[in-house]
């Protein structure tokens, strides 16, 4: 008989922002292939008999194409096995979740969606920036910052002139992506925050204005986050994360669960 594939959102670094549910199938695993930005304490909790297969993509440098993996999952559910697909995040934002499970369909696969805690809001949370707010912003739009180079394929005059623009895998590109708002209507005084591991003892916040925020965020590296609206104004006032004395919560993750979650 097939096993099942779990496509599991790890949640955006701090390991305790794994769900309930995911962290349940995670623990009834007997194969995960896990991405570049799920913590390894994570992992940790998975059956120390499961196998463990890093299918991560480092930025540039492709280690396993998409079919790939989702031939992986296709064959590892085919073994009967219980399959556990955990993706950083949420798995169906950015995180090509989508086309695995249209994979595991047309394979005839059962599989089921665990959302996940996403980095376009949990990123912006750890720095004090909720990303509505009903003084400054209505709406919030998260863009993918993958393809805002030269051969851009984001249509600018689209986007939102008011509310919050969250830009996921975009810290390659900030002086275009910048140069794109200012050009479509954004005003430059507009407040910018870039935020690099996020939600982990490694989080950076740097503020600014979509004047500077390229020239100051120049040490910046993946993974990072880019916010800009009025509501970035509020992250000093609302600054409640400190990565330095605050461990990641649930440290050693040994939360006793008893939820009920059926497998198989
Ligand atoms: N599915 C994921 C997003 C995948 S795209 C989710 O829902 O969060 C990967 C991008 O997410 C990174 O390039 C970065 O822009 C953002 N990201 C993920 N983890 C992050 C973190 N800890 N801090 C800042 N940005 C992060």
């Amino acid at each position: 008989m097939n096993g099942k594939v779990y496509l599991i959102g790890a949640g955006p670094g701090d390991p305790g922002l794994i769900t309930v549910k995911g962290l349940t199938y995670l623990r009834q695993a007997d194969v995960i292939l896990y991405d570049r930005l799920v913590h390894p304490q994570l992992l940790d909790e998975a059956p120390v008999t499961a196998e463990r297969i890093d299918v991560g993509k480092e930025p540039k440098l492709h280690r396993r194409p998409q079919g790939e993996i989702n031939e992986l999952l296709i064959a590892k559910a085919r073994e009967g096995k219980v399959v556990v697909r955990l993706k950083g995040g949420d798995p169906f934002v950015f995180g090509r979740g989508g086309e695995e499970a249209q994979a595991l369909a047309e394979a005839g696969i059962a599989f089921e969606v665990v959302p996940g805690v996403t980095s376009a809001i949990a990123v912006p949370a750890y720095a004090g920036i909720p990303v509505t707010h009903r003084d400054f912003a209505s709406t919030f739009t998260v863009v993918t910052g993958h393809t805002c180079g030269p051969d851009s394929v984001i249509d600018w005059e689209a986007l939102p002139k008011s509310g919050t623009l969250v830009f996921l895998m975009g810290v390659r590109h900030l002086p275009e992506i910048v140069e794109q708002l200012v050009a479509h209507g954004r005003a430059p005084e507009t407040p910018a925050a870039v935020i690099e591991w996020g939600t982990t003892t490694a989080q950076v916040v740097v503020r600014g204005t979509l004047a500077d925020i390229a020239e100051k965020s120049k040490k910046i590296g993946p993974p990072a986050t880019l916010i800009v609206g009025e509501v970035v104004k509020l992250s000093e006032q609302l600054t409640w994360f400190d990565p330095l004395s605050n461990a990641e919560s649930c440290q050693g993750l040994s939360i006793p669960l008893k939820v009920e979650v059926e497998a198989h």
